[in-house]
């Protein structure tokens, strides 16, 4: 199709360019183009919540430059169908945009949603490659996502073969025009003078549209798609006849949050919730309240229905808009702390003041205490929602527990609280079943004095980690940890109802107080005693050396003959391996436990008393036994042998003594 270099043309006064869009812009904007998707009319409400954030932005300009809202008091959104010419004109007089700023932002992709989006097409085609034969419900589900996640201006694209767009940025001489069929380029020019003059500030966006999208410019179906997505907006949404004259207002403007919880409908939530989050699913969780007191404010949260896709981003900040008295103040005054950073809606205060900057609301007595507030009210709501609807609760958890979980070391003063909301994998829990620690602490074994955890990269794996066999033995519960944050947590973490948090990965444990589940195995005849195992476990010592920082008994082994457990005092083996991965700190050399009830040690005897009296023979199969006892402990913790080479080497030189001799 067009070239995907950029050209210039130069005609008479103006400067008119071609750019090629961002890759995966083409490739949504082919999505757009071909579409037949029957709710094609969403378009409306992503040019118009576009719209609205530009006014949004101007009119928090004008809090210190009142100047940009005196020939234009009023702010609004303008809706001109012309039926002669087929256009649609969705007229803000908000910021605008620069002409850097179209190219960048019409240019490439800077919605999340819309990232979100193009990732599940990407998965959702390789899912179709691998199955054939789905392919047409396939493209319907495609289409089906665009309604979901919302793929902001783009989606013009659905209903118009041409789209033009006119700005001008406050306080700029000129305005540009950005022009583009939706097939590869764009081109950008500087407005003629008749074009400027139409706009002191602002955007203006022509749709010419499609032949089978002209439905969408009679005034019914306007007045319809406005009330049905867009009413909540707060500035009034204008419609014009094809002579500019106003033809009435069609939506209610009044900001949807300062309205009684009672008398907001659950469409009219999802479409707020739409419009602040650029998500298009059901929100999981609402908050609506207004307090009242020593600080008045409102307040309007959800808790998105999925997670988005930059939610570890270490850039990631929460979003809540704050709103002083219904003008936008800002969207990043970090009014909810980092672990509530998937909350999102607004917050409207009545007390502070408006000609406030964004940098003073940092250390603003009035956002503090609202911040004391707010976040205190939202673990609350949490801990309700977890009590009465513990499935939709489970979701929640599943999307947003591992940031949660963050406010456990960031936010101390909290901890209680947010431990209540704690749910875990456990080792009694059935697939896709979670435990709170109060579910832990009730069923807690007699004489267990702690809360066991293990951590490590993924529940299925930890598993089957052999340090688990003694708890198992005893029917002791364990909390399976494996989100990278659990790692810092569990190390500050104090105790829940005064019970401590214990690896059974690290130091000593002793479970020689709580009584077994089942009879125990019947001790054999000869095993061996205890002079024996601790002559064994001190040969082996001496072969490991450095490697280890200890070799002992092991108290928490029943069927495995070794594990690696982490020196008490330092950090654990999860967190230490950890580390070690970023380059930030070496591990300290773990312990091998030996379980003496296990044949591996009758074996060990019999090869380091031929190496105590100097037979070479058995001194070197110690040495390999030694060394293999090891490896595998490391390879049951998800490690490669500290050396794979020598590894093989030993393992194939046991095999091959086993191999009969010829006669
Ligand atoms: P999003 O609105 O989620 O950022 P869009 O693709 O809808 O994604 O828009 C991209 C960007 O283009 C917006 O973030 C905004 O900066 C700019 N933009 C779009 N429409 C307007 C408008 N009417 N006025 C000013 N800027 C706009």
């Amino acid at each position: 199709m067009n070239s995907s270099t950029a050209d210039t043309k130069t005609n008479d006064k103006v400067q008119s360019r071609d750019f090629a869009f961002q890759a995966e812009v083409s490739r949504l904007l082919d999505l757009m183009v071909h579409s037949v998707y029957s709710e094609r009319e969403i378009f409306l409400r992503e040019l118009i919540s576009n719209a609205a954030d530009a006014l949004d932005k101007l009119r928090y300009e004008a809090l210190t430059q009142p100047e940009l809202l005196r020939d234009d008091g009023d702010l609004r959104i303008l809706l001109q169908p012309d039926k002669i010419k087929k256009t649609l004109r969705i007229g803000d007089n908000g910021i605008g945009m620069s002409r850097d700023e179209m190219i960048e932002n019409l240019g490439t992709i800077a919605r999340s949603g819309t990232k979100a989006f193009l990732d599940r097409l990407n998965a959702e085609s390789e899912a179709a490659a691998k199955g054939q034969g789905k392919s047409e419900a396939g493209e319907k589900n495609k289409l089906g996502l665009i309604g979901q996640f919302g793929v902001g201006f783009y989606s013009a694209f659905m209903v118009a073969d041409k789209v033009e767009v006119i700005s001008r940025k406050v306080f700029e001489d000129t305005a540009h025009v950005w022009t583009s069929d939706g097939k590869g380029t764009f081109t950008v020019t500087e407005a003629t003078p008749e074009q400027a003059e139409q706009l002191p500030h602002g955007t203006i966006i022509t749709l010419h549209m499609k032949d089978d999208a002209l439905d969408f410019l009679e005034e019914a179906e306007l007045s319809r798609i406005v009330s049905t997505y867009s009413d909540h907006i707060t500035f009034p949404i204008k419609l014009l006849d094809h002579n500019g004259e106003e033809r009435k207002q069609l939506n209610a403007a009044s900001a949807l949050w300062r309205q009684p919880a009672h008398q907001v409908t659950e469409q009219q939530y999802k479409d707020f919730y739409a419009h602040v989050t650029g998500m298009w699913d059901e929100p999981q969780l609402k908050i609506h309240y207004r307090a009242e007191g020593l600080q008045e404010f409102t307040v309007l949260l959800f808790v998105p229905g999925h997670p988005p896709f930059d939610l570890y981003d270490p850039n990631r900040r929460g979003r809540i808009k704050l709103y002083v008295r219904r003008v936008f103040i800002s969207d990043d005054a970090e009014i909810l702390p980092a672990y509530l950073r998937f909350v999102r809606g607004v917050i409207d205060s009545e007390d502070m003041p408006l000609n406030l900057s964004r940098e003073m609301l940092q250390n603003n007595p009035t956002v503090a205490a609202i911040r004391k507030a707010v976040t205190g009210r939202v673990l609350s709501e949490l801990a309700k929602y977890a009590n009465n609807d513990p499935e939709g609760y489970k979701t929640l958890w599943q999307h947003f527990g591992a940031v949660l979980k963050e406010g456990i070391y960031e936010d101390p003063e909290r901890r209680d609280s947010l431990y209540k909301l704690c749910r875990f994998k456990t080792t009694k829990t059935a697939e896709g079943e979670l435990r709170s620690l109060a579910d832990y602490v009730a069923d807690m074994r007699e004489n267990q004095k702690e809360i066991y955890y293990l951590v490590g990269d993924n529940a299925k794996q930890v598993m089957w980690s052999p340090q688990l066999e003694g708890f198992k033995a005893r029917d002791v519960e364990v909390l399976l940890l494996s989100d990278p944050v659990d790692n810092f947590w569990v190390t500050t973490a104090l105790g829940f109802e005064g019970k401590q948090f214990k690896s059974i990965t690290q130091g000593d444990v002793n479970l020689d107080d709580i009584p077994l589940a089942q009879r125990p195995r019947k001790k054999k005849k000869d095993e061996p005693d205890q002079q024996t195992i601790a002559s064994v476990i001190r040969a082996v010592a001496e072969v490991l050396g450095d490697h280890v920082s200890d070799v002992r008994e092991s108290r928490r082994l029943v069927n495995s003959p070794a594990c690696l457990v982490a020196p008490e005092g330092g950090s654990d083996r999860a967190l230490g391996k950890l580390l070690e991965k970023q380059h930030s700190g070496k591990a300290q050399a773990p312990i091998l436990e030996i379980n003496p009830k296990h044949e591996w040690i009758d074996l060990l005897q019999a090869k380091s008393r031929g190496r105590s009296i100097g037979d070479e023979k058995d001194r070197k199969e110690f040495e390999d036994l030694a060394w293999l006892l090891f490896d595998q402990a490391n390879i049951l913790d998800g490690v490669l042998p500290l050396d794979p080479v020598k590894y093989t080497e030993r393992l194939n030189r046991l095999i091959f003594s086993a191999k009969p001799h010829k006669s």
